[in-house]
């Protein structure tokens, strides 16, 4: 696909049926390291503090894990108000789930409370569990173009592009957002992928300026209407990572009515990177799984 004309009506990026793909392929790759290790490989979903939105995201996780047969459990740590104790208790949890050779990858939910910092969790988790890419072994990998374990929304990111018949190589690109988590990993990403990229934030003036110019365009800022139609160039890829809940409904960051009729497609939320995210997670898990059954032979 050649994103250079609007078409009036963009093409819809859906994740779910690449994530479905994907689940599949790892249940037969599960199986086999469960046969040899006696037991299923396990996934730690570590919880410091509880918040609906973030315990509704973390089951879709679980039924995953249970659908490709990975041994998925939450890990809760501290209930309700956080002591000062909290982020010890946190950091020995995190070097018991390390000590233990049935859980093969650790994902803690952010954002933690604020009485723990997240520097602390960060050093206390083995880079070849860190699956979601969180250590700053796994960032630098990333950031010298090496294979570690990279954040899984940045990851579909890419592979929602790649999968749909994107072009990258040689293409310009606008990512909207510098986290550690989505921005950034998005951005080196497309860089290895020989796209030429701007990173644009919250201090970024005239924003539709670079939007306009760009032939792939993601948006990761958590602000609800931030891109539209007229701020972009026509036939461009949009990739739409804001997750926002407006008037009880989950929308992204941009405004998929007007952008549908200048671009060429667009990843939706819901419906694009989300469902690819949880599933790249489980396959990142699969792989640490793999990496730890060689080490072990
Ligand atoms: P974050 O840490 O809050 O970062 C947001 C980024 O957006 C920051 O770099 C910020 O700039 C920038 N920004 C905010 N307002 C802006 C504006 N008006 N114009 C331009 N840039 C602006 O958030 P995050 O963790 O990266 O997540 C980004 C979004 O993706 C959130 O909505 C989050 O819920 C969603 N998300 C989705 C998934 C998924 O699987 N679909 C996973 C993770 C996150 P500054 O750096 O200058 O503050």
């Amino acid at each position: 696909m050649t994103p250079t004309t609007g078409t009036g009506v963009a093409r819809i990026l859906e994740g779910g049926p690449i994530a479905e793909g994907i689940l599949a392929g790892l249940a037969e790759r599960v199986a086999a390291l469960t046969a040899r290790a006696g037991r299923p490989p396990g996934l730690a979903i570590v919880v410091c503090g509880r918040s609906a939105p973030s315990m509704v995201y973390l089951r879709k996780i679980l039924d995953g894990c249970a659908r490709v047969g990975i041994a998925g459990r939450l890990v809760e740590v501290g209930d309700g108000e956080p002591g000062p104790d909290v982020e010890r208790h946190l950091v020995d949890v995190l070097a018991a789930l390390d000590a233990d050779p049935s859980v093969a990858g650790i994902i803690v939910q952010q954002p933690l409370p604020k009485t723990v910092r997240l520097r602390s969790v960060i050093d206390a988790i083995d880079p070849g569990k860190d699956i979601d890419g969180i250590h700053p072994l796994n960032a630098g990998l990333l950031r010298l173009g090496y294979d570690g374990f990279v954040p899984a929304t940045a990851h579909a990111v890419i592979e929602i592009l790649e999968r749909s018949g994107v072009p990258i190589a040689g293409r310009s690109a606008v990512v909207i957002g510098r986290s550690s988590v989505v921005g950034m990993p998005s951005a080196f990403m497309l860089v290895k992928a020989d796209a030429t990229v701007t990173v644009c934030h919250s201090r970024t003036p005239d924003l539709a300026r670079h939007t306009r110019e760009a032939d792939i365009v993601v948006v990761a800022a958590g602000r609800p209407g931030l891109v539209s139609g007229e701020m972009l160039k026509p036939g461009a890829v949009v990739i739409d990572v804001g997750i926002n809940v407006v008037d009880g409904h989950l929308v992204g960051d941009v405004d998929l009515a007007s952008a549908r009729e200048v671009a060429s497609a667009i990843a939706p939320v819901p419906g694009g990177v989300g469902p690819l995210t949880n599933a790249l997670l489980l396959a990142h898990l699969v792989r640490a799984a793999e990496r730890q059954a060689v080490a072990l032979a």
